[in-house]
């Protein structure tokens, strides 16, 4: 790395212009290299999470990928290999619905391979812009590592591990009903289903005949058609005569039979309810468990299926307001009230969600819920708290989890099918990847029934199985080498709290499926970022902020302090244009520090510790120790807010406050050598070691200072050794460097409220003390005048238990006697 990087520091702090200088010398050094054959160092992996290349990069994304920088700059110091990879999770619908919003199409309007084409394209974009702005925070993935799940390398690994979960029977296709986007015209899973408050209307509806009726209030008239059965709760005395019976469906014809169940709420309605196939999950359970026939309510585009002139074809709401109608015509609607409902939503294009049943491929999730739960217990979870959630997720589940959707733009499921005997065929390895939409089936025939014809899969799989496997593929799995044992698992979970219950558990499931042991050790959880206005952060509501917006106006360095000092590891934290401020303001005082000291270094070379040091040097370094012990352990336990604040406590108020302002007078011309080097030393060393400590988290700031100081072998400051401290901190040089700094600063302030200025000479200090402090005093009687610009200092020693003593809990009494 050479000696001959050494910029000056310009008077003004500018983040503009010193921050893209700093991470151009990084990217022509590749100092952020992985190197797989260097054995020496331990390895030390990290899960980056593949982000959805949407083209945004909000406050909020730069907030978790801070984290991960952090701790992927404090590792790398500590002498660790780091693994730190990015990735994007390209696939599915969110591109899909770009594309079909951008020019004006739907998925089926083109030929596959066109389509998919268009979602390549913009996403290359996205891709592009996103990487930019990690760049543009100081991010320091290694790029040589980068991958994209739609790349044909990528996904023939989804793809294996579809062949190898279907070998070892976790993974099953069956009829079985599903959450369904009637806009998306997609399976999604029940992770996908977003619950929103939406207003309804009941309606009160006369089922049978004139002799015998029962009203059934719903909020869905329009699934009438595909009513199976009506259920009533069995000590509900109203309807005891009429369970087991069957009744006809107003507008349909129907028959439908009465059952009780304890599951029926009779408060809700009438008490009696209708059910559909499928109008929600509990439809779904009554259906299996009463054997009901099913009868499809809707087609995959949400129209109403039935075989009826009057209403096939309609879209579900149209549907409704025909048949409320129609009822209200016949005088079966006998009344209608608003009501408050939880709808289960698309969780990309908030339509409401139907149940549909029409065959899938399954992973049988629930048989792992128990796994899942023991491993959830035994892993790192940085909160503790956030653990529950992916236990709580896992235990809810009723349902297995459906791996394929009926889109384009995702990774082929790989199988075919005989038309005969509906035998699945799956590839050889060796053949991935494959796409059954287009290519030859793997051979000629049906291996079980020998006919010819085989039917490629059409459906695709859920992007979540293809970023369920990262951790593996990071580590190169398949290959099971020894440099997989080393990368797997990961070291490093790092994401945001909002996708525990999907990235995180699904990771982890399918990780337990393939290798029998979970794919992390450590997660470590961001909570979300708030806007200004005190909500989340969300496009519509304009309170919405991008990474590239806050760098412009304060630079990398101050939106990183921000992550950082926002708030403890997983709580959600605000978002203040103020807190940047007040980070952008640190630097410039951390600038100015290091100009002060540069300017009064005589010699550029690092100098040796003096043997001789006076109580506030010994003070300035011991405090240092306490430093490196303090921040050391802060990012240990990823604690990032208390590790930002102890640096910068320490630099503002230690160094600058109190140390520089009682050697300033040392730093003269006509002092003393040993007291001059003895100054240096200390600025020096306490400069130097902020910016290690500080490098994490502001990156380019540390490496300006940092490089400002050459030596022999001077490299990047993010390849330097993370300081270590001393096992025994001098508390006795910062308890009474303390004590004399305080004094200091007290006797300062006297001298202000007296009227005098700062610089001003006086002609005596009187010190009263308790006698142990007596000696300390005198000793660094120099250090006091010099600083306090007196004359004489008067020492006196307080009788015990003096009621001067008592005023002041410093342990001192101080009087200033002007000239
Ligand atoms: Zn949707
Ligand atoms: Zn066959």
């Amino acid at each position: 790395m050479g000696t001959g990087r050494n910029y000056a520091l310009d008077k003004n702090f500018d983040p503009a212009a010193e921050e893209p200088k700093w991470r151009e010398y990084w990217r022509e050094h590749d100092i952020y290299h992985f190197d797989p054959l260097d054995k020496s160092r331990k390895t030390y992996s990290i899960d980056t999470p593949p982000p959805y290349p949407s083209g945004d990069f909000h406050v909020g994304n730069a907030l978790n990928w801070c984290y991960i920088d952090f701790v992927a700059r404090y590792k790398r110091m500590k002498g660790f290999n780091v693994h730190f990879p990015q990735g994007w999770d390209c696939h599915g619908l969110p591109t899909e619905v770009r594309v079909e919003q951008t020019f004006k199409i739907r998925k089926n309007d083109l030929p596959p391979e066109q389509f998919v084409e268009m979602c390549r394209k913009l996403t290359g974009e996205y891709i592009a812009k996103m990487k930019q702005s990690m760049n543009l925070l100081g991010i320091s993935s290694d790029w040589a590592l980068e991958y994209k799940t739609m790349d044909p390398s990528y996904y023939k690994l989804t793809q294996l591990s579809f062949i190898e979960l279907f070998k070892s029977g976790h993974l099953y296709r069956g009829e079985h009903p599903v959450n369904w986007c009637p806009r998306d015209e997609t399976a999604i899973a029940e992770a996908e289903v977003v619950y929103q408050e939406r207003k309804g209307t009941l309606h009160y509806m006369r089922f049978g005949h004139a002799n015998e009726h029962i009203e059934i209030a719903s909020t869905r008239p329009e699934l009438l058609s595909a009513c199976v059965g009506i259920a009533v709760h069995p000590k509900d005395e109203k309807y005891k005569l009429v369970v087991g019976k069957t009744i006809a469906v107003p507008i349909f014809g129907q028959q439908a039979r009465v059952i009780s169940d304890d599951e029926v709420d009779p408060r809700y309605g009438t008490g009696a309810v209708m059910i559909c196939t499928f109008g929600d999950k509990t439809d779904v359970r009554w259906q299996a468990k009463y054997h009901l026939p099913v009868i499809k309510a809707l087609t995959e585009n949400g129209r109403l299926s039935v075989d009826d002139p009057r209403f096939k074809g309609l879209k579900a709401e149209e549907a409704r307001r025909k048949i409320v109608a129609e009822l209200q015509a016949s005088g079966l609607l006998t009344k209608t009230e608003p009501i408050t409902q939880n709808i289960g939503t698309c969780w990309r294009c908030q339509t409401p969600v139907e149940i549909i049943a029409r065959p899938q491929w399954f992973m049988k999730t629930r048989d792992l819920t128990q796994k899942v739960v023991e491993w959830a217990g035994k892993l790192d979870w940085i909160p503790s708290f956030s653990k529950q959630r992916l236990i709580d997720w896992a235990e809810s589940l009723d349902w297995d989890w459906v791996v394929s959707r009926q889109r384009i733009f995702a990774t082929p499921i790989p199988v075919w099918y005989c038309t005969k005997c509906e035998s699945t065929i799956i590839p050889n390895e060796e053949s991935l990847p494959v796409d059954p939409r287009k290519d030859k089936s793997p051979g000629e025939e049906c291996p079980r029934c020998g006919n010819r014809e085989l039917r490629g899969e059409t459906d695709v799989l859920d992007t979540w199985m293809d970023s369920s496997i990262t951790a593996a593929v990071h580590a190169g799995w398949p290959n099971k080498s020894e440099l997989f044992n080393r990368l797997f698992p990961a070291d490093l979970q790092p994401n945001g709290l909002d996708i525990v219950r999907t990235w995180d558990y699904y990771l982890l499931v399918r990780s337990l499926a393939l290798f029998g042991r979970p794919p992390y050790k450590t997660l470590l959880i961001n909570g979300m970022v708030k806007g200004t206005d005190g909500r989340m952060m969300h496009k519509s509501y304009g309170n919405y902020v991008v990474a590239d917006e806050a760098i412009k106006k304060v630079g990398a360095d101050a939106l990183r302090q921000w992550a950082a000092a926002g708030g403890s590891t997983g709580y959600d934290i605000p978002f203040r244009w103020n807190e940047l401020e007040h980070g952008k303001k640190f630097l410039t005082k951390l600038w100015n520090v290091t100009r002060f000291v540069l300017a009064n270094t005589t010699e550029p070379l690092r100098l040796k510790k003096p043997s001789t040091l006076s109580l506030i040097d010994r003070w300035l370094l011991a405090s240092l120790q306490e430093l490196i012990q303090k921040v050391s352990e802060a990012f240990e336990t990823f604690q990032f807010n208390t590790a930002l604040e102890a640096i910068r406590n320490f630099t503002w108020h230690a160094l600058a406050d109190d140390y520089l302002e009682a050697v300033k007078h040392r730093l003269q011309t006509g002092r003393e050598l040993s007291d001059l080097t003895a100054t240096q030393y200390c600025l020096r060393e306490a400069v130097l070691t902020i910016c290690k400590l500080l490098a994490p988290i502001c990156p380019h700031i540390s490496e300006a200072v940092y490089q400002q100081f050459p030596s022999e072998a001077t490299k990047s400051v993010h390849l330097e050794s993370w300081p270590e401290h001393e096992k025994a901190l001098d508390d006795t040089s910062i308890r009474n460097g303390r004590f004399l700094l305080d004094l200091i600063a007290h006797a300062r302030r006297e001298k202000s409220s007296k009227g005098l200025s700062l610089g001003s000479n006086i002609k005596r200090i009187i010190v009263s003390t308790e006698a142990e402090h007596l000696h300390l005093l005198k000793e660094n009687e120099e250090t006091i005048l010099r600083t306090l610009k007196a004359d004489y200092m008067d020492l006196e020693r307080l009788p015990l238990n003096s009621n001067q003593v008592g005023e002041s809990s410093a342990g001192f009494v101080v009087e200033i006697i002007a000239k």
